[in-house]
């Protein structure tokens, strides 16, 4: 990797990612020293301006950036790096140095929800009441949905059609967590065979 560190005072800027999320994590500045330590043992250490030296990540705090992907602009002389952090980022306690966690999309939040609904027993769930009848009546229901997506895609209503398919993700939701499996996990699996 060709980088320029001859423009900015043997420095040049690093924008910290969320390699999950591509969330923002934080900027800081490498010199050549310190993006060779960070290459060779996978865990971000920048120069720090204000120490006036090599300062890895999480040295103290132990909140530590662990490297997942190394790219360089259109110019080399800005590095971007996909990493994921051990623990919040900011020093004030923040998630990232520009505000707070982001969720991975709806989808996990309804996870979140559905997760709640069941680990709190909440009677007056419809999700609950569901879980409460097994994971046969659970798996039943996702196969009746995924007929019934089948039913709508012959058709030809755009409404029906999306709405069943919003119903076959919810009940998948409530099978996953009742089988002690998430989101992730079945996005783990997609992405692997994604080569
Ligand atoms: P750490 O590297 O997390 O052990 O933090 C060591 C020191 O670096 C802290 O006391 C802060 O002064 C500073 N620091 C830590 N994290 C950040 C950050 N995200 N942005 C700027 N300064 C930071
Ligand atoms: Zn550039
Ligand atoms: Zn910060
Ligand atoms: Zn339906």
């Amino acid at each position: 990797m060709k980088i320029d560190f001859n423009k900015n005072k043997g420095l040049v800027p690093v924008i910290i990612q969320d390699s999950r999320t591509f969330q923002v994590l934080m900027l800081g500045y490498m010199n050549e020293e310190a993006f060779e330590k960070t290459e060779k043992e996978g865990v971000v250490t920048f120069f720090s301006r204000s120490k006036n030296r090599l300062w890895t990540k999480g040295e103290e705090s132990g909140h530590f950036l662990k490297v997942k992907n190394i790219s360089i602009d259109c110019d080399q002389d800005t590095i971007l790096i996909k990493a994921v952090p051990t623990d919040t980022v900011c020093h004030t306690g923040s998630f990232s140095c520009f505000g707070e966690k982001k969720t991975k999309g709806f989808l996990y939040e309804l996870e979140a929800k559905i997760g709640e609904r069941i680990d709190h027993k909440a009677e007056d769930s419809y999700t609950y009441s569901l879980y409460q009848r097994g994971i046969n009546k659970m798996a039943q229901k996702v196969g009746e949905e995924a007929v019934e997506l089948v039913i709508e895609a012959k058709d030809s209503n755009d409404n029906l059609f999306k709405n069943e398919a919003a119903d076959l993700l919810y009940h998948i939701l409530i099978l996953l967590k009742a089988k002690g499996f998430t989101l992730e996990d079945i996005e783990g699996v997609l992405r692997n065979r994604d080569r």
